[in-house]
């Protein structure tokens, strides 16, 4: 490839992941409350041995938050009326946590970029 034609595509690349650092950095710009862990609903039976679970009934089912704490996975059962919201701040919370690891990545390629750019652009005194 010829050497302009490069220098042409890292200066594109560059712009594209300055755009892209900027969408993921908007995303931790704002206040919309995040809650980290998962919300699943939990299906158990029970145990107790007169209780319908224990012979034909279904399970018993709850939605809990679950999260890593000091290497322990910690439960609480969602507050009702709460399990829409609780989703909506655990799904941007990953979000966060997605944008943040593309955030390293991203610094990497364009660190990576800015020195060839200037290296191509270097003068000898
Ligand atoms: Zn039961």
């Amino acid at each position: 490839m010829q050497k302009n034609n490069r220098v042409s595509r890292w200066r594109q690349t560059a712009r594209r992941l300055g755009e892209e650092h900027a969408r993921l950095l908007a995303l931790f710009l704002v206040a919309d409350p995040v809650l980290r862990g998962t919300v699943y609903e939990l299906r158990r039976r029970c145990g107790k041995p007169r209780c319908a679970c224990a012979s034909d009934g279904p399970p018993h089912s709850s939605w809990v938050l679950s999260w890593s704490e000091r290497g322990r996975t910690r439960l609480r059962v969602v507050p009702a009326g709460s399990l829409v919201e609780w989703r909506l701040w655990t799904s941007r919370y990953q979000k966060l946590r997605k944008a943040r690891a593309r955030l390293v990545t991203l610094h990497t390629e364009l660190l990576t970029i800015l020195d060839a750019l200037e290296q191509g652009r270097r003068r000898e005194p």
